[in-house]
């Protein structure tokens, strides 16, 4: 059976949906095969097509935001590299969000190089 909620195929002895955990409904009783009923309403909707989740799809590029974020504050250069290597993976999954954390990655690895040109740190003379 199909979960009604994110319609993920299940098991017929499965209770609970093995993608998001919800409680399956039986729509039909096991025990009354072939009465035909009078009066026909929709029992259900239309099974939607199964779909993979959207939020899960883009979790690993969230999760590179944070060391692009923290690039611009921290280590522009290891964190940016990290970010840029989970982003080009997310993107590999088809998660444009990759794309934007390798954006802001390099945009965080540019700050510091022009940062270091127009600051550069103190001398020792
Ligand atoms: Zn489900």
């Amino acid at each position: 059976m199909f979960c009604g909620e994110c319609g993920t195929e299940n098991p017929n002895t499965n209770q609970f949906c093995k993608n998001c955990g919800k409680p399956l409904k039986k729509t039909q009783p096991v025990s009354a095969p072939a009465q035909p009923p009078v009066i026909s309403p929709p029992a259900a909707p239309v099974q939607e097509p199964k779909k993979p989740s959207a939020i899960m799809k883009h979790v690993l590029a969230i999760i590179g935001l944070i060391p692009a974020i923290a690039a611009f504050f921290v280590y522009p250069y290891v964190l940016g590299i990290i970010a840029i290597i989970i982003g080009a993976v997310a993107l590999k999954k088809k998660s444009w969000l990759g794309a934007l954390v390798i954006v802001i990655a390099v945009a965080a690895i540019t700050v510091d190089l022009f940062y270091l040109q127009i600051f550069p740190p103190p001398r020792i003379i």
